[in-house]
């Protein structure tokens, strides 16, 4: 199994991306996957069936052997680094980097 075919495990039902480790994986009894950044703070049932959600834990497993996506993915950057320290090392050196602060720049 690749690291495609494990992010696709834990793809968000609602927003459809990867769930990150510091959002963390939420499902509902029906198996919807939701992310830590599409659960709401006051509610925590799932958007599409509105059953209660609660952590994944193997999700949770998952997390801590997965490679780390680069934090300027949405930018450009496919980088995979191996474990939080790795990600934040290259993120200071990533060129995606340069067009997120652009972009925040123009704002
Ligand atoms: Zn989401
Ligand atoms: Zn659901
Ligand atoms: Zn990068």
């Amino acid at each position: 199994m690749d690291v495609d075919e494990l992010l696709s495990l834990i793809k968000c039902s609602s927003c459809s991306k990867p769930a990150s480790s510091t959002d963390g994986l939420y499902h509902c009894p029906d198996a919807h996957e939701t992310c830590g950044k599409c659960v709401k703070d006051d509610d925590d049932r799932c958007q599409k069936c509105e059953k209660p959600l609660e952590r994944c834990p193997l999700a949770e497993r998952l997390f801590s052997r997965l490679p780390v996506q680069c934090r300027f993915y949405d930018f450009g950057c496919s980088n995979l680094l191996k474990g939080k320290e790795a990600e934040e090392e290259h993120s200071k050196t990533c060129k995606a980097r340069y067009v997120n602060s652009l972009l925040w720049n123009s704002h």
